[in-house]
C-alpha cells in the first residue's frame, strides 16, 4: 500500500518486546518477513546502541498499527527492547528524539499526534512498554514548552 506525503499525520512508537541486547534489525526483519509482512513492519528501527536503521520506504504503508486504520496515516518507529522490563539506552533515546524531530518537521506533525502504540484509540497492547511511553509523555511536554503551547 502506498503512503502519500499528505497522508502522514501521526508518528507511532513501538517496542519489539524482546530484550534489547538480544535484538537486531536483521532479526526483527526476518521475523516480520516470516509473518508475511513483506518487509520489517516499521519505517525506522533503533537498535540498543542507538544505531538508526532504515526500515520500509516512507512512501509505503507500514504494518505496525492496525488499530484505527493507523497504518494508512502514520509512520512507525520501532525500538529494540522490552520497556516493561528494561529502560531504553540513552543512545536509543537520543536517536529517537533526532528521528522524531526530523519527521515532525518534514511532515508538519502535530505534537499530540506523536503516540505510543498503546495510546492509539482501540489498540489493545502494552507496546511500547512503560518506560518508553513515559519518556514519550515527557517528550511531548518538552515540545509544547518549546512552542509555548
Ligand atoms: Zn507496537
Amino acid at each position: 500500500m502506498k503512503l502519500k506525503r499528505e497522508d502522514v499525520k501521526y508518528l507511532i512508537i513501538h517496542q519489539t518486546a524482546t530484550l534489547k541486547d538480544q535484538t537486531t534489525f536483521e532479526k526483527i526483519k526476518k521475523l516480520h518477513l516470516r509473518q508475511g509482512m513483506g518487509n520489517i513492519a516499521y519505517h525506522y528501527f533503533i537498535e540498543a546502541n542507538g544505531r538508526v536503521r532504515k526500515g520500509r520506504n516512507e512512501t509505503t504503508a507500514g504494518t505496525h498499527t492496525k488499530a484505527s486504520g493507523m497504518n494508512l496515516k502514520s509512520l512507525g518507529i520501532g525500538l529494540a527492547g522490552n520497556f516493561n522490563l528494561e529502560e531504553p539506552t540513552n543512545s536509543q533515546l537520543e536517536s529517537l528524539e533526532k528521528t522524531l524531530r526530523y519527521l515532525i518537521k518534514k511532515y508538519n506533525i502535530e505534537i499530540d499526534n506523536i503516540l505510543g502504540h498503546r495510546e492509539v484509540w482501540n489498540s489493545a497492547t502494552e507496546c511500547p512498554g512503560d518506560s518508553l511511553n513515559e519518556w514519550l509523555v515527557d517528550f511531548r511536554e518538552k515540545l509544547k514548552k518549546e512552542k509555548n503551547l
